[in-house]
């Protein structure tokens, strides 16, 4: 595909039960690459019930069914295609590995779509809170809100009832952090303002879900930073040399290019750069790519590696300082904990040796300074020491690099940016 329509990474969030598996439902049945086999079973099974039109509403209903019970529906490319993009639905936060993925880049969401149930007592709940914030926490820049189940708002389809909601949406994401954005009212199982405008909310003039993701913007290619290239592996092939593998993240890397890898204190020359088994000119952020470099042994550099230009080397820390979440820990957290970091293609034990602050969620003031420990929920400034040296950057300057999560008993304890990096 590539080549063709940029490419968006999607994320749905939101509390459970306010109605994402069913909007997610929705938009890849009118949009997505639904096998034919699927849709002709459910119409065969339609026919048969009696039912006189193919009734998506029904449709939803065998699918959720069926994934209640397990059964596979292989929706598993979650792919859908509008006029201008093709979008990939990711894995939402609660499943048990998103975080990480999140972090280390193997599932980045360029944007995010926050459904919350606009039906009275619903609104904004404990998983709409930390999953908004989780979002802007590991750099979701782009969000969609939706005002979802409209159609059993009282009285339905109320233009009252959505201007409440809406009211307290603004507030609360205004806390979080985001601004400009649209809150739709939708109603992801009867379909409205999803691909077409409401015919039963005629009082709103905004954008319909279709419309605000085609409007969402391409995420920039950090092309004009300087090199940074986390080693995934190393080869040695026979009558070319060693070949380090790994995606660029930030700048650009090319033939003649005079570089150095770190931890491992390496340099080399770049022969050729290389992707799908064709020689390129040069690769850019989001490249996957092999690339021949002189002066290297196989043995000299591993995965975990950062690659970078020599006069702008990757940061080695000998500490760093963090704003983390907790997300999910069985007890508390004090200075001295050790858990494993994930940076990037690494992974790190870490030690605790100050827990700086805790901050408050609502307006991201202090909320107490040097606390004895930290548990789920909190949100703290920490400064942690690495076992071994550790390629880590500050957030602000490679987002990318200054991600991380905290894996702890084979579960994500919790998930940071890379604040401060101390060299000494
Ligand atoms: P999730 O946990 O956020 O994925 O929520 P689901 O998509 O599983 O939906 C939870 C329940 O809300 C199900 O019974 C859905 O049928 C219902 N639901 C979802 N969207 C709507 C909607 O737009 N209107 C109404 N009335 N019910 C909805």
């Amino acid at each position: 595909m590539a080549g063709q329509k940029p490419h968006i990474n999607l994320v749905t969030i939101g509390h459970v039960d306010h109605g994402k598996s069913t909007l997610v439902g929705r938009l890849l049945f009118e949009h997505g690459e639904i096998p034919q086999h699927i849709i002709d079973d459910y119409k065969k099974q339609a026919d048969e019930k009696g039912k006189a039109t193919f009734e998506f509403a029904w449709v939803m209903d065998r699918y959720k069914e069926e994934r209640e019970r397990g059964v596979t529906i292989d929706l598993s490319h979650r792919k859908f295609e509008t006029d201008k993009y093709y979008f990939t639905i990711i894995d939402a936060p609660g499943h048990r590995d998103f975080v990480k993925n999140m972090i280390t880049g193997t599932s980045q969401a360029d944007a995010a779509m926050l459904v919350i149930s606009a039906r009275e007592g619903e609104g904004i709940m404990a998983q709409t809170r930390e999953h908004a914030f989780l979002a802007k926490t590991l750099g979701v820049q782009q969000i969609i809100v939706l005002a979802n189940k409209m159609d059993s708002v009282q009285p339905p389809y109320s233009e009252k009832r959505f201007t409440e909601v809406k009211g307290e949406i603004e507030k609360f994401m205004a806390s979080v952090g985001y601004r400009n954005f649209p809150i739709i009212p939708i109603s992801g199982y009867k379909g409205d303002n999803i691909t077409k405008k409401s015919e039963n909310m005629k009082w709103y003039s905004g954008p319909t879900l279709l419309e605000a993701l085609e409007s969402l913007k391409v995420p920039e290619k950090p092309t004009n930073k300087p090199l940074r290239l986390p080693v995934q592996d190393v080869y040695s092939i026979t009558g070319i040399g060693t070949v380090p593998v790994g995606r660029v993240e930030t700048g650009i890397i090319k033939p003649g290019d005079k570089v150095i890898f770190m931890p491992a204190n390496k340099q080399g020359e770049v022969k050729s750069v290389e992707m799908h088994h064709e020689s390129l000119p040069q690769a850019e952020p989001g490249d996957n790519v092999g690339f021949n470099v002189r002066g290297i042994a196989k043995n000299d550099v591993k995965r975990g590696d950062v690659c970078g230009p020599v006069n702008a080397p990757p940061t080695v820390a000998k500490s760093f300082t963090a704003q983390i979440v907790v997300l999910n820990h069985p007890s508390v957290i004090a200075v001295g904990y050790k858990p494993v970091f994930h940076v990037h293609t690494t992974q790190v034990a870490c030690r605790f040796e100050e827990l700086v602050k805790t901050i408050n969620p609502k307006d991201g003031t202090t909320k107490e300074n040097n606390p004895q420990f930290i548990k789920t929920g909190d949100i703290a400034v920490v400064k942690v020491v690495p076992d071994k040296p550790l390629v880590i950057e500050k957030v602000a300057e490679f987002p990318q690099l200054g991600r991380f999560a905290i894996r702890d008993m084979g579960q994500t304890v919790a998930a940071g940016l890379c604040q401060e990096v101390e060299t000494k």
